[in-house]
C-alpha cells in the first residue's frame, strides 16, 4: 500500500498577491483520487514529531524564536512566508509527515509526503520557503533509531539542497547528492557530498544521461540502505524560477530512474515534494502526479 502524508493544513492561506502556488497541496491529492491513482485509505494525517527530534537537527534557540514568532524582519524575508503560529504548526506537521512516511517506506518500499523537501532550512535559520529541514530530521531519526546505516539524499529539485548539504557536511552516515541549476538560487552554494551543477536550458536527454551516470556511481560507491528523494518539479522548462529545460515526460523519466534503481536494489525510498513554479498550475500538478503514478506502477 502506498502511504502518503497529507494534511489540509498543508495548503496554507497566504496574503493576497503572494505568488507561491499553495493550491497544489490540495489540487494534487484531489487529482490523484479523482483519477484513481490513490484512494482515501492511502493518505495518513501527519502529526508533529516529538520536540527532541526537531532539536536533534535544529538549533534550540532558533526553534524557540520560531515558536514565539520572534524572528527578525530579515530572517522572515529570507523565508519568504509571513511568520505565524499557524505557519510553524504547518511546518511541524510536514516534518512529522516525512518522518512517518520514512517509517512506511521501510515497511512498503516507498512512501511519500504531499509536502516537504524543505532543503533550504539550516540548523539555525530558514530560507527559500523552508523553516525546518524534513530531509535532515527524517535521516537523523532513522540513523539514531538504528533503523538504517547509510542514507542517500537524492535531491533533484532545480535549487541546490544547501541546507541539507550544510547539516550533513561532517556526517558519514548521510550522503548528500544534489543535481541542480548552476545559475539558480542559492547564489552561494554549499558543498554536498556530490554536486552536479547543470547549465541553463539543459534538455531531457543530457539531463537523464547525467543522472543515470551519477546515481548509479553513487549507489555503487556508498551502498545506501535508505533513500530520501526530493522530487521538485521546478526542473521543467515552463518553471518561472528554474532555468532548466525539461519536458513533463523528461521529468517523469527522471522519477522513473530513481524509483527503478531503488526498487531493483531493494532500497526503501521516502519521497518528498519540493518546488514547482510553472505559470500553469495544471503543469505543476501533472508533473507531481506523475511521481505518484510511477510509485504505484513500479512498487505495487
Ligand atoms: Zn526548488
Amino acid at each position: 500500500m502506498l502511504k502518503v502524508a497529507y494534511s489540509k493544513n498543508y495548503a496554507f492561506s497566504l496574503p493576497e498577491g503572494h505568488r507561491f502556488p499553495m493550491e497544489k497541496y490540495d489540487l494534487l491529492p484531489e487529482q490523484l483520487v479523482y483519477e484513481g491513482t490513490l484512494s482515501r485509505e492511502n493518505f495518513f494525517q501527519p502529526e508533529s514529531p516529538e520536540m527532541h527530534w526537531i532539536h536533534r537537527t535544529h538549533d534550540k534557540n532558533y526553534i524557540l524564536k520560531l515558536q514565539n514568532e520572534e524572528l527578525s524582519r530579515s530572517e522572515i524575508r529570507k523565508i519568504g512566508f509571513p511568520l505565524s503560529r499557524k505557519l510553524v504548526e504547518r511546518e511541524m506537521e510536514i516534518m512529522g509527515g516525512s518522518v512517518k512516511a520514512s517509517l512506511y517506506a521501510m515497511e512498503y518500499g516507498v512512501a511519500m509526503n504531499i509536502a516537504g523537501g524543505t532543503h533550504h532550512a539550516f540548523s539555525d535559520r530558514g530560507e527559500g520557503f523552508c523553516l525546518l529541514n524534513d530531509i535532515a530530521i527524517s535521516a537523523n531519526y532513522l540513523i539514531d533509531n538504528h533503523l538504517v546505516n547509510q542514507v542517500l539524499v537524492v535531491d533533484l529539485d532545480v535549487h541546490q539542497g544547501n541546507g541539507t548539504a550544510a547539516l550533513f557536511q561532517n556526517c558519514s552516515e548521510v550522503f548528500t547528492f544534489s543535481m541542480h541549476g548552476a545559475a539558480n538560487y542559492p547564489l552561494h552554494k554549499e558543498h554536498s557530498d556530490l554536486d552536479v551543477p547543470l547549465p541553463d536550458g539543459i534538455g531531457d536527454q543530457a539531463y537523464l544521461e547525467l543522472l543515470e551516470e551519477n546515481l548509479y556511481a553513487v549507489v555503487g560507491q556508498i551502498r545506501p540502505d535508505f533513500i530520501i528523494f526530493q522530487s521538485g518539479v521546478d526542473v521543467l522548462k515552463s518553471d518561472k524560477l528554474g532555468r532548466l529545460g525539461l519536458s513533463i515526460q523528461g521529468c517523469k523519466e527522471r522519477d522513473r530512474m530513481v524509483f527503478n534503481m531503488a526498487n531493483s536494489g531493494n532500497i526503501p525510498v521516502m519521497c518528498c515534494m519540493g518546488g514547482g513554479y510553472s505559470a500553469k498550475i495544471s503543469e505543476i500538478i501533472e508533473a507531481h502526479a506523475n511521481t505518484y503514478r510511477l510509485a504505484q506502477d513500479i512498487f505495487f
